[in-house]
């Protein structure tokens, strides 16, 4: 058997439920049950069989992006004349949860070309750019990506050099953004940059332009199943069309990441339940000195501890969820969920490769694949310190990023 054929074996087991000790499921409604039904189906069906053997090779699976458009997964929350499906924020927060128990991976891909890509489009575009890049994207024909992070500005996005000066008929940029997911399959990007006078402005720069290229970073040890590349602008000429217009400010794409940091606490919360499901099956069934690992008090305290973080992390998911629906959730509510879930679900992923043994390290689980995506989660989208420091700053009224 080679390993496609075990990833095969051990995808075909994919039994996954989630568990539900407070009855949370009781908050949702029928419509928010369907959607994670039909969510966890094509997660079953299109990721679970491929995504061992994509994880272990480094290649993101680019057909996934057609299909999870059908599914209806990018943008769910936008209308849907313009991509989206015109469902609420607690049933994209489901969305995400089953596509990252699936793979961390997947779910950057759903984030950024939803939150990251679209939702800008969506809240500052032009009704042209609207028109002309939604449905697309939202249909998955379209692949976008988000350029904020800099090679020397990460934490701190307002150092970005990246400018662009207008030169009458169009705008032309320069300098470079880092670690940009999906960048060098993107059709569009969405890129943040500073105009003559400093100011923040989003621009859509199109595959193709001249003198703008996409290399992909190579060697990553987690989140293999995503591509993430570099975006280089050199002397490019952006149509003056390509402004979105109502952007203005570091405050513009700090929304759009307020949406997809939310995205993220709810995908984290997949992964934890993914590995909490693997340990306690694995744990029922591994004897050792003659009993099931489950039956030590040890084992017991491991899974005890992870359901308890879980069903406090899904409960904090569901009020955010609420406050999103009534347009309350601040961005300091948001970093709470984010940095908690992200940490939780990296503590379980832990403990859960611990049962797991010698056969947690190996592809025919999926819990050391969620360990390694996690370690990017928890850098991604505001690192768990700054998500620290933005409560810090909520609870004193004291910036200590400076
Ligand atoms: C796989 C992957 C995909 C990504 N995708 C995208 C994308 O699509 N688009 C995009 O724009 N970016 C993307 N990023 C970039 C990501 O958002 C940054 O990596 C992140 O913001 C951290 O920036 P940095 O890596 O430069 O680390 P740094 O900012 O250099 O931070 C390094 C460490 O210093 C700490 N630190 C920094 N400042 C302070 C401070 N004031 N006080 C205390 N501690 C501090 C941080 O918490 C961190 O632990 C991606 C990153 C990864 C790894």
């Amino acid at each position: 058997m080679n390993d496609t054929d075990l990833f095969r074996k051990s995808a075909a087991k994919d039994t996954f439920s989630s568990p539900d000790f407070y009855a949370i499921d009781d908050l949702l409604t029928e419509e928010h049950l369907m959607i994670r039904q039909s969510v966890r189906d094509f997660v079953k069906k299109e990721i679970s069989p491929i995504i061992e053997d994509v994880a272990q090779k480094a290649q993101f699976p680019y057909a996934i992006v057609r299909k999870m458009g059908e599914t209806g997964v990018f943008g769910p929350t936008l209308p849907e004349n313009l991509g989206g499906q015109g469902v609420d924020y607690i049933a994209y927060g489901l969305m995400m949860q089953e596509i990252e128990r699936g793979d961390s991976g997947m779910r950057s891909t759903a984030s950024v070309q939803g939150s990251l890509v679209m939702y800008p489009i969506y809240r500052f575009g032009s009704e042209e750019q609207k028109q002309k890049f939604l449905p697309r994207l939202g249909s998955g024909e379209l692949l976008g990506c988000f350029g904020l992070t800099e090679p020397d500005f990460g934490s701190n996005p307002s150092g970005m050099l990246t400018h662009f000066s207008d030169e009458g008929d169009y705008f032309l940029l320069n300098g470079s953004k880092m670690w940009i997911s999906n960048a060098p399959l993107a059709d569009i990007a969405v890129v943040w940059a500073k105009n003559e006078a400093g100011r923040v402005k989003g621009l859509i720069v199109e595959k193709g332009m001249e003198g703008f290229s996409a290399p992909e970073i190579h060697g990553k040890w987690s989140l293999r199943t995503s591509i993430t590349g570099e975006l280089v602008f050199n002397n490019v000429k952006v149509p003056k069309e390509n402004i979105l217009p109502l952007a203005d400010g570091l405050s513009s794409p700090m929304q759009c990441l307020d949406n997809a940091r939310y995205g993220i606490a709810w995908g984290a919360l997949g992964a934890a339940m993914d590995c909490y499901e693997a340990a306690r099956k694995y744990s029922i069934e591994r004897i050792q000195f003659g009993k099931p690992l489950a039956a030590f008090q040890l084992t017991q305290k491991k899974l005890a501890e992870m359901l308890t973080e879980i069903t406090k992390a899904q409960l904090v998911c569901w009020r955010l969820g609420v406050l999103k629906n009534d347009n309350k959730a601040t961005s300091a509510q948001i970093s709470l969920a984010k940095r908690n879930n992200v940490a939780i679900a990296l503590q379980i992923a832990r403990e859960a490769r611990q049962i797991l043994g010698g056969n947690g390290i190996t592809g025919e689980f999926p819990v050391m694949r969620h360990l390694m995506n996690l370690e990017s989660v928890v850098t991604y989208e505001g690192t768990h310190d700054i998500h620290l420091l933005i409560l810090g700053n909520e609870i004193t009224g004291i910036q200590a990023f400076k």
